[in-house]
């Protein structure tokens, strides 16, 4: 009998990641009937998106595991009808895709590229930026991600230090932890970079109290969820100065609206939400994994904690 894998995601997911997956289940030795269509009672895995309109999982008595396309996986922590084990997506090549967009946008700030880009006006401007070792990043999160992008900027040399909810000693990076770590770690964040989760203890973490905790004239970089910032708060902040630059990947409401003051303000830096994706050719090796784990009866990778929603 083969093994039920529904793929539920938008139908250009589909197209990504029809052949790698079924590859990727072929090298493993899986004999899997991968479809976007099969009776729920007779799934035994979800591959899952929130953009594939799936919403209740009831149906699915059978299904072993979902597997999130995803690493934030908000949209679907909280779904009361989901009592399957929930695997969220860790994968090299999203981990990757970030530390690049990451180290790009610290290098831009740090090295100030925007004189010389906006300033191409025959003014001769001798800036010279510090050196990374007088440029002090701080990394809210050292998950997957905020840990492969710490290290990478410990690499070229910032002093790197970083937050997370438990304690932890991590070589190259000045670790935080808890409330007292927060207001440490935010008092020396020349640039910020958010790579948390968003949970009810993440929402609105960067808000006028905790921004104002931060050096003057420093720089936020959050490819995290736009739900973490406090946008009224921020906003106040870049016009003060306190705030030099933000450079935004994700916004409450995505696509975010034309009319949106960050949009226009000269200190933001919109992107939509590109920061990194999860690639279909690592991922698909991730999910066969899951699921070969799942008939074997071993222990699934990368299970979300329902509790913490993370
Ligand atoms: P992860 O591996 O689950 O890591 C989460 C980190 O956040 C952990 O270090 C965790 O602490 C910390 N954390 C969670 N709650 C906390 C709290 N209340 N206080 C302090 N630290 C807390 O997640 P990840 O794979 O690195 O992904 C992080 C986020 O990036 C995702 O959830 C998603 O929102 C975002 N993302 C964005 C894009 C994009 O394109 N913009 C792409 C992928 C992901 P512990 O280590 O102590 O548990």
């Amino acid at each position: 009998m083969p093994i039920n894998v529904l793929f539920s995601a938008c139908a250009e997911r589909w197209d990504q990641f029809e052949r790698p997956l079924k590859s990727a289940f072929g090298e493993m030795g899986l004999d899997v009937n991968l479809s976007t269509s099969i009776n729920p009672a007779d799934v035994d895995y979800v591959v899952y998106a929130p953009n594939g309109g799936l919403e209740n999982f009831s149906p699915y008595t059978r299904t072993k595991a979902v597997l999130s396309l995803w690493a934030g996986v908000e949209n679907i922590v909280g779904n009361k009808t989901l009592t399957q084990p929930l695997a969220r997506m860790v994968d090299h090549g999203l981990t990757q895709g970030m530390v690049e967009w990451v180290s790009g946008h610290v290098l831009r700030h740090h090295l100030g590229m925007d004189i010389h880009i906006h300033g191409q006006d025959g003014c001769w401007r001798g800036y010279f930026p510090p050196l990374a070792g007088n440029r002090r990043v701080a990394i809210l999160g050292l998950g997957e991600l905020g840990l492969a992008c710490g290290s990478a900027l410990a690499g070229f040399g910032f002093p790197v230090c970083g937050w997370s909810r438990t304690k932890k000693n991590l070589r190259g990076i000045t670790c935080h932890h808890g409330a007292d770590g927060l207001k440490s770690i935010l008092s020396k964040a020349d640039i910020l970079v958010l790579l948390l989760p968003l949970t009810p203890e993440t929402e609105s973490l960067l808000n006028a109290n905790t921004i104002s905790m931060m050096p003057e004239g420093s720089f936020i970089i959050n490819p995290g969820r736009g739900r973490h910032i406090d946008d009224k708060a921020l906003l106040e902040a870049l016009d003060s100065g306190l705030i030099a630059h933000a450079t935004l990947d994700v916004f409450r409401t995505e696509p975010l609206p034309v009319d949106h003051p960050y949009w226009q303000h000269p200190n933001v830096t919109v992107t939509p939400h590109i920061a990194s994706e999860t690639r279909a050719a690592t991922a698909s090796q991730v999910i066969a994994e899951n699921i070969r784990r799942g008939e074997a009866g071993e222990p699934f990778l990368h299970l979300v904690d329902r509790e913490l929603g993370y």
